[in-house]
């Protein structure tokens, strides 16, 4: 390591672990359920200010479409590594849980609960005092949104846009029970609209067409297109129909949360979906609308084997033991990152559980431990003798020749 005083850094952040759970308190106490771009606003404020504390620099408030997202950013040198260090400040919790469940924290256990403490805003907190303990914050960029948990629609671009431009991607979200992820299922969100007729379903039902009963049939359809050898799943989520206990529906409908392991399998549940529509119906008179499609792509384990064995690496060197890694069926804004190219490593955030359940908690010995693993990370990458370059990171903007095969494979992140 050359930028780090190795001994020194994990024994500075063990010493700064009960500020990082003040800070944490703060963070959580500052409701931002996604929906709510108003509250958002306000917390983006509170996780502003808390980096000007942390980091003493101010962050940019990037508006899209009403939505605040922050962002900082320090310049790489010429030739220097980008490192994207990407989190999101909403959660899942409505205005108001606090009141029920406030921020907490139990010393017996070591742990600390509140509505988005896991999910991710104790990731926030490592994520600030890691870059923090960095000597040198050259090609260091942040960007933390308010709408991961409703699908990223403003951040997107920005997600984007940063992936592209980034030598490898960090992404703070919690950890699987400490276990970093190296591999998301991509998502897709379908919605099956039924039309027939209303008939009184006494006096002259022969006169309706049951858009329920065509639904039925569809389902079964729908049904048989999951394929969970190959981790594809499709699953009926919610749904209703009819008017009133007496009439033939008219209207029937179904959404459907489609999961993936492969791009090509999206592609086939997304051919096989839309084809629905351009088939003729069980129950006659009744007609069918297929909107959604998929949303985020899948991210695979090879864009972030050689991130996950660089952090092993780290995580044995500093002495928190072996690093595990695990595969997971939900989806981040990592699944973006890592569909531009950009080499991706998910779960460095929190240690701890209960993810959009309630009680979630984080285990507070691991805050400043998965702080410190992250700011070698950042170092091992933007400095380390493997460093090849922010041309050199992704299929498709390989500089071929311009390493040892070695430095290449760590770099694109493809093996
Ligand atoms: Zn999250």
């Amino acid at each position: 390591m050359e930028t780090i005083k190795e001994d020194g850094l994990l024994a500075e952040l063990r010493r700064r672990t009960g500020q990082m759970v003040e800070q944490l308190g703060r963070l959580v106490s500052a409701e931002t359920p996604s929906e709510d771009l108003a509250a958002c606003a306000a917390g983006a404020q509170v996780v502003s200010g808390l980096g000007k504390e942390i980091l003493g620099d101010p962050a940019e408030f990037v508006e899209v479409d009403g939505r605040t997202h922050l962002r900082w950013r320090w310049p790489a040198r010429p030739g220097g590594a980008t490192i994207a260090l990407i989190g999101h400040f909403d959660t899942v919790w409505p205005l108001g849980t606090l009141g029920r469940w406030p921020f907490a924290v139990d010393e017996a256990a070591g742990t600390a609960t509140g509505p988005g403490c896991f999910d991710m805003k104790a990731g926030i907190v490592q994520l600030l005092h890691a870059v923090s303990v960095l000597d040198d914050r050259a090609g260091v960029e942040i960007l933390l949104t308010s709408d991961e948990e409703v699908g990223s629609q403003s951040s997107r671009q920005l997600i984007e846009e940063l992936g592209r431009r980034a030598t490898a991607a960090l992404v703070l979200e919690g950890s699987g029970r400490g276990a970093l992820k190296t591999g998301r299922k991509g998502t897709g969100m379908y919605r099956l609209e039924v039309t027939g007729r209303a008939a009184h379903a006494g006096l002259e039902p022969e006169k309706g067409a049951n858009a329920l009963t065509a639904l039925a049939h569809l389902l079964l359809a729908v049904d048989a297109l999951a394929r969970p050898e190959l981790g594809s799943t499709v699953t009926p989520t919610l749904s209703a129909a009819g008017t009133a206990g007496n009439t033939v529906p008219a209207h029937a409908y179904v959404e459907l949360d489609v999961r993936v392991s492969g791009q090509q399998e999206a592609e086939r549940i997304d051919a096989a979906l839309r084809s629905l529509a351009t088939t003729a119906p069980v129950v006659p008179g009744t007609s069918l609308t297929v909107s959604g499609g998929p949303h985020r792509p899948p991210l695979p384990p090879s864009s972030s084997a050689a991130l996950f064995r660089r952090a092993g690496a780290r995580a044995s060197a500093l002495g928190l033991g072996e690093l595990r890694s695990v595969v997971v069926g939900g989806a981040s804004d990592g699944n973006f990152t890592a569909a531009v190219g950009c080499p991706t490593l998910d779960g460095l955030g929190a240690v701890g559980d209960g993810a959009h359940a309630e009680g979630e908690h984080i285990s507070i010995a691991d805050l400043p431990e998965r702080a410190a693993l992250l700011a070698h990370l950042i170092d091992d990458l933007r400095t380390g003798p493997d460093h090849t370059g922010p041309d050199s990171t992704a299929p498709g903007r390989t500089a071929p020749g311009r390493t040892a095969p070695g430095r290449a494979a760590v770099a694109r992140g493809n093996t």
